[in-house]
């Protein structure tokens, strides 16, 4: 997915100083992507940028996209419409509850987001890629689309590649299991490439129950709730919610809802490196943005470049980057 805001405002990361396990509640923003989609935004939160590497987390749906009842008041498809658009030195995230969305990127690849399955790609230096639901889609949409920040090590020299997982391990836990997406959980370790001490794992809690979930002390945690509710410790995070676990845990007790529960468990490494975030980009400075901004939109008039090369095989136009603001793209005190 894309941030396709009209007047995305600058997000600078600065480095935090890990402080032990704390609890707390992180509310969604809501945010408009393009004329179809309203997704609840989780990170950045104004509380808290990051979760180890995951800098970027939006949650959407479920959506009924037969009914073509446009609940948000903008006029014309349901579903996922986002064109080709760029990213810099992060990967992108798709995992689906329910539905579908085909994939598309600058290095050829064409797939279906489905259920259960991990689609990641790794931007690097450029990547384009869009993201449609099709006429063909089953009916309901549920998903989430997660950014996680590469490390600057690597941001600049890893190569632009998109990984399909059809198949991911499982845990088996008293109470829940959990498909891990990425990193390892309880011993149990994802296929897919990080560059950071990092895990994500979508777990499911049978009704009522306790699970206890292990963790790694020196990691960071959160849990967000897409299905259900949970209980940790006094907090009771619901639908679309997100808990803060901070770190320094080895794990974490959850008391699923009478309903059972679904999670997302984010967690990793607090990620040090100081971050601009604007809007599908994120680098160093501003120059570094401003000089991403300009070849994207070179590479559109250009119909592709080397840089961001074109997105084969989608019947439209790419989205143009918004104008820059104002003002110099500068670290900031993180503070709000
Ligand atoms: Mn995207």
């Amino acid at each position: 997915m894309s941030d396709l805001e009209k007047d995305p405002a600058e997000v600078v990361h600065q480095s935090s100083e890990a402080e032990g396990p704390v609890l707390e509640l992180l509310e969604a923003r809501q945010v408009v992507l393009g004329r179809t989609t309203k997704v609840r935004r989780l990170l950045p939160n104004k509380n808290r940028r990051m979760v180890g590497a995951w800098c970027f987390a939006d949650h959407y749906g479920p959506d009924d996209l037969t009914k073509r009842v446009d609940p948000y008041d903008v006029p014309g498809a349901a579903g996922m419409l986002v064109p080709p658009h760029p990213h810099t030195s992060l990967q992108t995230v798709s995992w689906l509850f329910e539905g579908e969305i085909e994939h598309r990127d600058s290095v050829g690849s064409h797939a279906m987001v489905r259920p259960g399955e991990l689609n990641i790609m790794t931007a690097s230096n450029g990547i384009a890629h869009s993201e449609v639901s099709l006429p063909s889609a089953p009916p309901m949409l549920h998903g989430a689309q997660l950014w996680v920040a590469l490390p600057d090590s690597v941001r600049s020299t890893v190569t632009p590649t998109f990984n399909a997982y059809a198949e991911l391990p499982e845990l088996t836990l008293d109470g829940a299991r959990a498909t891990v997406m990425i990193g390892t959980v309880g011993g149990v370790t994802s296929p897919a490439p990080a560059y950071t001490p990092l895990v994500g794992a979508d777990v499911i809690v049978e009704p009522g129950r306790t699970v206890t979930l292990p963790l790694t002390a020196a990691f960071e945690y959160a849990v967000l709730v897409v299905d259900g509710s949970l209980q940790v410790g006094e907090l009771n995070p619901g639908f679309g919610e997100m808990a803060y676990l901070g770190t320094g845990r080895d794990s974490i007790e959850l008391v699923a809802s009478s309903n059972g529960a679904r999670f997302l468990l984010l967690g990793g490494e607090p990620f040090e490196e100081e971050l601009v975030m604007w809007w599908n980009f994120i680098g160093r400075t501003h120059e570094e943005i401003v000089a991403a901004r300009n070849d994207w939109m070179a590479s559109i008039d250009a119909h592709g470049s080397d840089r961001f090369p074109v997105v084969a095989g989608y019947d439209g136009d790419a989205l143009p980057a918004p104008p820059l603001p104002g003002t110099r793209l500068k670290p900031r005190p993180r503070s709000r």
